[in-house]
């Protein structure tokens, strides 16, 4: 077997062809035109290959990625749901794909109405006024909505709103995203239960708070049920309330966080609704504000005249552009079809059967893994590792034994409330008898641990790459074939 390190990508061979570009096209009377100081020296590096050869080479290295598509994957956080195939037979439409965004937009309307109508259905579903849909990602929309916030106070001249106070269950993001915002960042304590320590927050009101971070459900899966009086007391103190987006899922059709009294949020298409993710990309952050904080989202807007045509806007208080055009239009295209498939009526029964999934699973398995937050979850819920810590099995080997028994690990190490957080968020789209399998191995791996603990230790056994230098890899990223070949070299 070739081995992974020494490189599995060599399979070119000296005067080997998939393809000989039509000679009658490229005279070589044509070639003259070109100024010999750009006309290469050397023939460029590329592998000598047949067709076959490449589709052999990507369709394997396909099968080496794990996707929702080929297994489970319960990962806390992200909402790794199905996405319906009719959703890719959509945004792959070519009256759809193959528009440029110069286009007049005489010539788009079916995009931009279908731009526009996204945006409503986000506003009806959050409940604020408006949306724009231009941020690449959660993280972009959090940077995108504390710009908006901060553009907020500014305009009312109260300079001194500096800081954005945040929990400590918050997501790496949020207070990332507050740095680059150029805001400080003010922690406040959670409860025991997880919950947001409303006698912690009071002292941290005041004139210099721009407003707070929050996500709800948080993100050990739990209801912030004072919700109402912690927005109560940060708009009495002048503050905005944003909402992080990236739990919607278990609230769809059910409570709004515009209800809730968030002013700004961001929504991550790629998570609530559908579409694919996962390696980073692509992704879709919409924001949206209420009525007061219209004018300071970014440009363009997409907007509709009395003669019902579509136009795209460019307002004057806006903070200005975050992305080129409009954004990431094919996710957004799937994201509607999800929206639409579902419609009003099925949206909400969403949120219950994700929620119905999360406590199943977190009631089954509550002997073996440690519960520290008892209680009705929503879509997700955090063990704390095993709850047989002596044989010093740790988060991380539980996570890597599970991809030996073909399940994608859950989200571990995070929150950081607690030492051995496994975060796990089965989603909606999932049978019960996947559960009852997932159910049964993480049972196995408690077993293990007791009885075989030092072969849970080196897990995983039967993956293609064992344990891998993740440091290392992000440190000193190997992203090309010559940079393999480079280092293996040396
Ligand atoms: C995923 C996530 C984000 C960031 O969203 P991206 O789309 O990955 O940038 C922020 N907050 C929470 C709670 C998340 O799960």
């Amino acid at each position: 077997m070739k081995t992974y390190d020494k490189l599995i990508f060599e399979l070119s061979k000296p005067g080997r062809k998939g393809y000989d570009l039509p000679k009658d096209n490229f005279a070589t009377d044509g070639m003259k035109e070109i100024p010999a100081t750009l006309l290469r020296e050397k023939a460029p590096e590329l592998p000598e290959v047949t067709e076959l050869d490449v589709v052999r080479h990507y369709t394997n290295l396909s099968n080496k990625n794990f996707g929702v598509d080929t297994g489970y994957y319960p990962l806390g956080s992200c909402t790794m749901k199905y996405n319906p195939k009719i959703n890719e037979e959509v945004s792959a439409m070519p009256q759809f794909a193959a528009l440029h965004p110069l286009q007049d937009a005489s010539t788009v309307q079916g995009a931009l109405e279908l731009y526009y109508n996204l945006q409503q259905a986000l506003a009806n579903i959050s409940g604020l006024a408006e949306f724009t849909l231009n941020p690449y990602a959660g993280a972009h929309g959090e940077l995108t909505g504390l710009m908006v916030m901060r553009s907020y106070h500014m305009s009312r001249g109260d300079n001194k709103r500096t800081k954005v106070i945040v929990p400590n269950t918050a997501h790496g993001t949020n207070p990332a995203s507050a740095m680059v915002a150029g805001l400080e960042v003010v922690e406040v304590k959670s409860k025991p239960n997880g919950s947001i320590d409303v006698e912690d927050l009071k002292p941290l009101l005041d004139d210099t708070v721009a407003g707070i971070m929050m996500t709800n459900p948080n993100t050990v899966g739990m209801f912030e049920t004072e919700i109402l009086e912690i927005a109560k007391l940060v708009h009495e103190a002048g503050g905005l309330l944003y909402y992080d987006g990236a739990n919607l899922n278990p609230l769809l059709g059910k409570v709004r966080p515009g209800d809730m009294g968030f002013d700004i949020m961001h929504i991550n298409l790629h998570k609530t609704f559908s579409t694919p993710h996962g390696g980073g990309g692509p992704g879709s952050g919409p924001v949206g504000v209420a009525e007061h904080l219209r004018g300071f989202l970014p440009n363009p807007h997409v907007r509709k005249n009395e003669k019902g045509e579509f136009y795209v806007d460019f307002g004057k208080d806006s903070l200005g552009s975050i992305s080129t055009f409009l954004g990431n239009f094919g996710v957004m295209m799937r994201a509607y079809a999800y929206i639409l498939s579902l419609g009003k009526e099925n949206i909400r029964n969403v949120g219950p059967m994700a929620t119905l999934n999360a406590n199943y699973i977190k009631e089954s398995l509550k002997d073996d893994y440690l519960l520290p937050i008892d209680g009705v979850c929503k879509h997700e819920f955090v063990f704390d590792g095993l709850k047989d810590k002596s044989t010093g099995v740790t988060t991380l080997n539980v996570a890597k034994r599970l991809l030996d028994y073909g399940f994608h690990a859950p989200t571990i190490y995070f929150p950081l409330l607690f030492h051995e957080s496994m975060m796990i968020e089965p989603t909606e789209t999932e049978s019960k008898e996947t559960l009852d399998e997932f159910i049964e191995v993480l049972h196995k791996i408690a077993k293990e641990a007791r009885e075989i603990p030092e072969e849970v230790k080196n897990a995983p056994l039967t993956t293609i790459v064992r344990k891998l230098d993740e440091t290392g890899a992000a440190k000193n990223p190997i992203l090309t074939y010559r940079a393999l070949k480079e280092s293996v070299e040396g």
